[in-house]
């Protein structure tokens, strides 16, 4: 050290004795420093009792910087001194960690002022990388808040029929994508159950089914019930996935990070909140004595679900990497920045999710229409039309719809003028050859009836 009476001039000037000398660099931060010195110094308190033996070392400090050799020296001796402060650091920040650990998690807050207080001693990896408890969101610490579910007597009565049937869930009984809005669900099912109710031959799957519906109805009633369902449903996800980690934990009779990353990426595509699913590890690692480190919860947590297939994809990726699918998605009536994995916009409410029924609906039409079932094309279309009310005119799925219903009601004028030809053809006119022939010159299925005309023809 160049002597322990005055400070290190690198240090004191904040310049890096590893960078290159510039001596104008170095002008002009002295010239700072000097500023910075004598309007202290012309203050009271601390400040003003520090700054002005700094001023009086000015003449020193262009001695010692302006030679090469007394400036090396400074240079070396200022990395010394850099190392022992990041040694003090470092100390510090084992004691912050030894008694923040002890708790048995660390909150989102602590973790921030590490970052900050020891950014000149660790990187915000290295800070990470040495955390071996829980991270837990901010204030979060508290128990993660659950959720309303149905009672267990009608989650079981619901799952039980589910089984019988062979169905994963309402959505796969209703035939409908799960983020479908409640009302049209609760239509669907009222439908479906009156169309079965109609079915003279009740056969045990189909009085299953109408059960199902029933419940279905319950469900889909409100926004509330349905969120106890999905809630439910969503709860013995989490088991089922906590049951097969379970095993693989138990061979090993502890949580490897990087099986639990896997554990807690599963339980995100589920829907699970990382810090809930982490909470529930946790819990199960505590009743069987398994040592458990965890890393990375925070990462996942920032990944974005796919609401077309549930893959987790990076915070900044637009398409899904499985899928291709776009992943942020602006609302077509509100043109907020919608998630892919949303239900309902954020800002205005708009069902978002009901694109996928819309889209479902749109290629029924296009089937419907080529198999020149009009009416029922007409119908899927008004019921994408319902599902999607209120989108601007400019929505490219609008306009999708729009075009469908345009090429129906063209084919159904087609249809119903051809009818009129052929009516006006045989029942007044009575010219069956040119009937024949233009039936004839029609492909088969473009009328309703095309077999019985024909017969008439003759
Ligand atoms: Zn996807
Ligand atoms: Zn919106």
């Amino acid at each position: 050290m160049s002597g322990a009476t005055r400070p290190n001039f690198f240090l004191l000037l904040g310049l890096d004795p590893h960078d290159r000398w510039d001596q104008a660099v170095f002008e002009r931060r002295l010239e700072e420093k000097t500023r910075e010195w004598s309007r202290a110094s012309s203050g009271v308190g601390k400040p003003a009792q520090e700054a002005a033996p700094r001023r009086e070392v000015i003449p020193q400090i262009r001695e010692v910087m302006n030679k090469d050799e007394s400036r090396a020296e400074e240079a070396a001796a200022a990395l010394v001194e850099a190392d022992k402060a990041r040694t003090a650091l470092l100390a510090e920040f084992e004691e912050a960690l030894r008694i923040g650990v002890a708790k048995g998690y660390v909150t989102s807050g602590e973790l921030a002022g590490w970052i900050k207080t020891y950014a000149g001693a660790l990187t915000q990896a290295e800070i990470r990388k040495r955390i071996t408890v829980p991270i837990l969101a901010g204030s979060a610490a508290a128990a993660a808040p659950v959720a309303p579910q149905l009672d267990s007597v009608t989650a079981k009565t619901i799952r039980d029929r589910l089984d019988t049937l062979g169905l994963r869930d309402l959505y796969a009984l209703l035939g409908m994508p799960a983020k479908t809005d409640t009302t049209t669900l609760a239509q669907r099912a009222r439908s479906l159950n009156a169309e079965l109710q109609r079915n003279m031959n009740k056969t045990a799957d189909l009085t299953a089914r109408i059960e199902l519906l029933g419940n279905a109805m319950e469900i889909f009633k409100s926004d509330d019930m349905r969120s106890r369902y999905d809630e439910t449903q969503r709860m013995a996800g989490l088991d089922a996935i906590l049951h097969k980690y379970d095993q693989a934990f138990r061979a090993a009779g502890k949580v490897d990070e990087r099986q639990a990353a896997l554990f807690l990426a599963e339980a995100r595509s589920a829907g699970w909140d990382p810090q809930a699913a982490l909470a529930r590890l946790e819990a199960l690692a505590a009743q069987r004595k398994w040592a458990i480190r965890v890393g990375g919860v925070e990462m996942i947590a920032q990944q974005q679900v796919c609401g077309a297939c549930r893959a987790l994809n990076e915070p900044s990726a637009r398409y899904c990497k499985q899928c291709s699918a776009q992943l942020q998605l602006p609302c077509p009536r509100c043109d907020h920045q919608t998630s892919s994995d949303a239900r309902a916009c954020p800002v205005c409410g708009f069902p978002v999710g009901n694109r996928f029924l819309v889209d479902s609906l749109l290629d029924e039409s296009q089937r419907q229409r080529n198999a020149r079932q009009l009416n029922e094309a007409l119908q899927s279309v008004a019921e994408a039309e319902q599902a999607w009310a209120h989108a601007q005119a400019g929505d490219p799925r609008m306009q999708r719809i729009r075009q469908e219903r345009q090429q129906v009601e063209i084919l159904l004028q087609q249809q119903s003028a051809t009818i009129q030809r052929l009516r006006l053809l045989m029942d007044s006119e009575r010219k069956y050859f040119e009937a024949r022939a233009l039936l004839d010159g029609l492909a088969p299925d473009t009328l309703p009836d095309q077999v019985t005309l024909r017969r008439q023809a003759e």
